[in-house]
């Protein structure tokens, strides 16, 4: 028989690949997909399988290390699911394993514990050192290898346990630190003849042991917490078991995450004809059961969650699942809780607030088929769903859909709409993208024929938009030397919905209380020493100055860093003053105040909403919180602060963001019988994209827009990698990107360019200095050619001059 040998993905910190040798015993249960444990460099480390070797290519076979155990032949991971991450690695430019990782349940990885378990302590004595092995397995049985070794010290305790392995006297499991399973004591029948026998025979006063025996009867098998709530006494089972008519055994107990969530009325609504027509064409593309990529353009309150949801429901009715994506599963609760009224416990949630065990627990559900809708973040378009045949991108234009942090720690900056796209295609699902201000990305896609257009250009039941104002704050009349925050139209539309018992939502992009401390004598501003950023004033817990970005907290200064003035003042508008200064302009005004300071623990989120939802409140005031996908028919009045807070971002999408961001949190306002009115505050009223969101005009926004990227050559009309280096040296960061960049222009052709190496918007972050590059190609091919091949040497230079380097395809942040 020929020896088999396997390649196993070792996750990131190590993040490598490497060839073991498949031993015999091993040989049936280890697949593709497998997840196993294997020595690395002394320690045992969980790696998944990811093929099979045909022959060796060079390496010498003595060198090769056997795959010690297989970790649970529950946990495999499914080969599709293999090939979709080797892709996702290789599209982001990113470790294999990290992309494995993404797609494993959590805490599977810790594993590297080894139990060793006397089995015979006869069998001939090989050495001194299995000899005092056997002596302690011995004394306690099963041990932990390391603590074998640090009784018995290290020197060739590997090899020994090996042999008494291979001779059959221990046998060595690994244990399993990861997501701890839950199990459940339970009883069935030895002997389904015996009981009915034993039935008959009972005397006629044993009311409750013939009852127990009747109930055992008709379900074989049941838990003993059961049993106790049925109010069978844990002495009457145990007496019953005695007499060997029935077994005690443990059962795996599946937590359910949701097992909370009270699900809404179900809205037997009949469809409206224009959501008819496009779940029509959703159905039939289901029946092909092929790819069928497509975008609902859907404008605010025009039922596409209906639209999800009839779709989902034929999907499932084909005896295949769905995936249904949404930016934060905090902010979705109002989806879930309308998906379980329609699916009840098919439904799961994965996100990243349940514990290891409840996630563990619901990726083992969905990859046994039990369930068969989740819903959740990003990473869910990694869930092990059987048989997938639609995946569901609500909101696919939100950012979060995007993994990527500030300083690229995160190995692997994938996007979950994209990989969605990637997965619907191998596994001839339909993917459904939707949203009321697609990216321009999926814009430009379904314009080019690549996705299928579909659309809801009207609310439901004919209800108008909302009717937009826009105020030009230049115009209002200062308040105590200050800007308004409240403009004289806005304070009129909030006193009329106070009076009549209407609800309002107030934006207010930015929290804390003011972003801003200036020093009037020389005019700068107090930063952050960290990151170079200006530190955000909090009112609460005595006041304090924040960094939003690195999150330091210190006192309020009395004199500006700079120049030693004692003339600081205060500039900006934080959702913290909004919040003061509407109580104290509208007394007795009762506001729910959303934003990351009000949101930390978990489940407040949902709290503050349903907090809303029952009236305990007349206004809902947040941060862009509050802009998504929320549906209250009683708020019939938005405003906006300021519009202008992201207009000045140093990025390419800051037009983008800002229409979005507008037009959804206009979406908020009239989407009950009562028609909606929005106010938008600026100082930027001449702005076309301000002008086009007040219309809620996304074609005129994105026929605009899309010229602009045109000119510019800036996505959708290319392709977009960012390099970016980070050290505490700063004259060897700009080295590394210097060097680093030179490596990339050695390789461009045609219309590639590079923009850069230049000192990042966010030119330091926790004392790390920041540089980028960027890399701009309009074909996807030479894009991932050029940054595949200047990468190894770009981080040769890194690591010489002791930079990090970190890259981000299709990055959405510019910062
Ligand atoms: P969107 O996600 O497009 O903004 P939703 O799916 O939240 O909109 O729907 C908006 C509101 O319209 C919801 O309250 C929903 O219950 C209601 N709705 C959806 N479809 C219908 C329909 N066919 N008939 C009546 N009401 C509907
Ligand atoms: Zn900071």
């Amino acid at each position: 028989m020929t020896q088999r040998y396997v390649d196993v993905s070792i996750p990131p910190p190590l993040a490598r690949e490497l060839t073991y040798r498949l031993p015999s015993y091993l040989e049936p249960a280890v697949q593709r997909g497998s997840v196993v444990l294997v020595p690395v460099q002394g320690r045992l480390l969980t790696g998944i399988v990811i093929g099979e070797l045909n022959h060796l290519d060079g390496i010498d076979p003595a060198k090769i290390k056997e795959v010690s155990q297989i970790v649970d032949s529950d946990t495999l991971l499914d080969p599709k699911l293999v090939d979709l991450c080797r892709w996702v690695a290789e599209y982001y430019l990113a470790p294999l394993g990290a992309a494995l990782g993404a797609a494993l349940p959590p805490g599977i990885q810790l594993a590297s514990t080894r139990l060793v378990h006397l089995r015979t302590s006869r069998g001939g004595s090989i050495n001194v050192v299995s000899d005092r092995v056997i002596e302690e397995l011995r004394k306690e049985s099963p041990l932990k290898v390391s603590t074998l070794e640090r009784r018995l010290g290290r020197s060739g305790l590997e090899a020994t346990l090996r042999h008494l392995r291979l001779g059959g006297q221990v046998e060595i499991v690994p244990f399993l630190k990861g997501p701890p399973i839950r199990h459940e004591r339970c009883v069935k029948l030895t002997d389904g003849r015996r009981a009915e026998e034993a039935l008959k025979e009972l005397p006629a006063r044993a009311h409750r042991k013939a009852a127990f025996l009747k109930h055992m009867l008709q379900c074989e098998s049941t838990s003993r917490k059961s049993l106790a709530e049925q109010g069978f006494s844990s002495a009457l089972v145990s007496g019953f078991a005695k007499i060997g008519l029935v077994e005690n055994f443990q059962r795996e107990a599946l937590r359910d995450p949701l097992a909370h969530i009270e699900p809404v009325e179900d809205e037997q609504y009949d469809l409206s004809s224009a959501q008819k027509l496009v779940v029509d064409a959703l159905i039939e593309a289901a029946d092909t059961r092929q790819f069928y990529p497509s975008l609902l353009h859907g404008v605010t309150g025009s039922g596409k969650t209906l639209v999800y949801i009839r779709t989902v429901g034929h999907v499932l009715a084909l005896g295949r699942s769905a995936i249904v994506l949404v930016p934060e599963i905090a902010l979705a609760w109002q989806t879930v809780r309308r998906f379980k009224a329609e699916f009840g416990d098919r439904v799961a949630v994965l996100h990243s607030q349940l514990s290891p065990g409840e996630r563990y627990d619901t990726w083992r559900r969905l990859r046994r088929g039990n369930q068969s809708v989740v819903i959740g973040a990003r990473s869910a378009i990694f869930a092990p769903m059987v048989d997938l045949g639609v995946i569901i991108v609500d909101e696919e234009h939100d950012g979060s859909y995007k993994q990527e942090d500030l300083d690229g720690r995160q190995a692997l900056a994938y996007n979950g709409r994209d990989v969605a796209m990637v997965r619907g295609r191998r596994e001839d699902a339909l993917v459904l993208l939707g949203s009321a201000t697609p990216s321009l990305e999926s814009y430009h896609n379904a314009r080019t024929g690549k996705y299928h257009y579909l659309s809801l250009p009207q609310r439901v039941d004919s209800r108008p938009l909302p009717q937009v104002t826009v105020v030009d704050m230049h115009l209002e009349p200062f308040q105590r030397k200050r800007r308004a925050i409240f403009s004289g139209e806005l304070r009129l539309k909030i006193r009329e919905r106070i009076d009549r018992g209407e609800k309002i939502v107030l934006l207010q992009n930015r929290r804390g209380f003011s972003p801003i401390l200036l020093c009037t004598s020389c005019g700068e501003a107090i930063e952050c020493k960290r990151c170079r950023v200006t530190l955000t004033y909090h009112r609460h817990s005595g006041g304090s100055m924040r960094c939003h970005y690195c999150d330091f907290r210190g006192p309020v200064p009395a004199t500006c860093d700079h120049c030693g003035a004692a003339d600081l003042q205060f500039e900006g508008i934080g959702t913290q003053q909004v919040e003061e200064v509407l109580m104290e302009q509208f007394p007795g005004v009762r506001v729910i105040r959303m934003d990351v300071d009000s949101t930390t623990t978990k489940g407040s989120h949902d709290e503050l909403v349903e907090r809303f939802r029952r009236g305990e409140a007349d206004v809902l005031l947040g941060t862009q919180m509050v802009a998504k996908g929320l549906d209250f028919p009683e708020v019939t009045l938005v405003g906006v602060i300021s519009a202008d807070t992201a207009m000045h971002m140093p990025d390419f999408r800051a037009a983008e963001r800002s229409f979005q961001l507008l037009t959804q949190v206009a979406g908020r306002s009239g989407r009950g019988s009562a028609r909606g009115q929005v106010v938008i505050q600026t100082l930027l009223s001449d702005s076309p994209v301000l002008q086009e969101a007040a219309r809620q005009d996304y074609d005129a926004f994105a026929q605009r827009e899309m010229q602009v990227r045109d000119e510019a050559g800036f996505p959708p009309y290319s392709r977009l990698v960012v390099f970016l280096w980070q050290g505490s040296d700063e004259s060897a960061v700009s080295r590394a990107a210097t060097k680093g960049t030179a490596q990339l222009n050695s390789l461009l052709a045609g219309s590639d360019r590079v923009l850069g190496p230049a000192t990042a918007p966010l030119a330091c972050l926790r004392n790390q200095h920041r540089w980028h590059s960027l890399l701009c190609s309009a074909t996807p091919k030479n894009i991932h050619g050029i940054a595949q091949a200047a990468l190894p040497p770009m981080r040769q230079i890194a690591r010489a001059e002791n930079v990090a380097l970190s890259v981000n395809v299709d990055p959405l942040s510019m910062m």
